[in-house]
């Protein structure tokens, strides 16, 4: 049995744009959000070897912590001709000063390496793991993905991440060119294109109730 998401519910995140972001989400569902900075919640290490696994040890820490219903996040860039890297090591990447520029251009070394040039080689998706973990250990997970290609150079300064370099299935302009409400917006205002956009409309459906 699903369970429903009402009253408060913690946003296992420390970065300040995937809570603006949740906290829109949510908005439309009377639910109130409160994040786990506002709480002096820790942060777990992510020793899990998927992204649900991440999203789950990151909810459970904050639902046994606060012992409120808590939501979080896993995500990242999933490249076929990589064998899958980055993969859960995506922010991993970038390294400590979260150099994106370097992590495409190291995709892009390794692609250039295994000779895949045409686009039906550079192959990639997005990936987004939800969980929603309540203190009596009662889990809700989902986990959705967009699908596209990986370009070079990479295109637009919109976004984040791994964005400029990625080109959503069936479109012209990569998430680097694409405004905010394009990517995570949801229909009528939006596309509700991104992987993170399409797992939130799965756990809408199980978890929550319009207001
Ligand atoms: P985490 O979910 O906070 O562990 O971060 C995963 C990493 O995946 C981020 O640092 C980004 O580099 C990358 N990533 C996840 N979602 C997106 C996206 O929508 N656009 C670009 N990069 C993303």
């Amino acid at each position: 049995m699903h369970r429903r998401i009402a009253g408060k519910l913690v946003i296992a995140t420390h970065n300040p744009g995937k809570l603006a972001e949740m906290r829109e989400l949510l908005a439309p569902y009377g639910v109130q959000a409160v994040s786990a900075g506002e709480l002096g919640l820790g942060e777990p290490e992510e020793t899990g070897d998927s992204f649900r696994t991440n999203a789950a040890i990151k909810a459970i820490s904050a639902a046994q912590a606060a012992q409120l219903p808590a939501f979080a996040d896993d995500s990242g860039l999933v490249v076929d001709a990589l064998g899958g890297a980055p993969g859960i090591l995506s922010a991993r990447w970038a390294g400590p000063d979260k150099d994106f520029t370097a992590a495409m251009t190291r995709i892009e070394r390794l692609l250039q390496e295994r000779g895949a040039t045409a686009l039906e080689q550079r192959k990639a998706h997005f990936v987004s793991a939800l969980c929603v973990a309540w203190p009596d250990d009662h889990l809700e997970e989902v986990e959705a993905r967009a699908d596209g290609t990986l370009v070079w150079p990479p295109r637009g300064t919109a976004g984040f991440g791994y964005d400029p370099a990625f080109l959503p299935d069936g479109h012209t302009r990569t998430f680097g060119e694409m405004t905010s409400v394009e990517k995570h917006g949801m229909p009528p205002l939006g596309l509700g294109l991104s992987h993170r956009a399409r797992a939130f409309v799965k756990l809408a459906e199980i978890c929550l109730e319009p207001h």
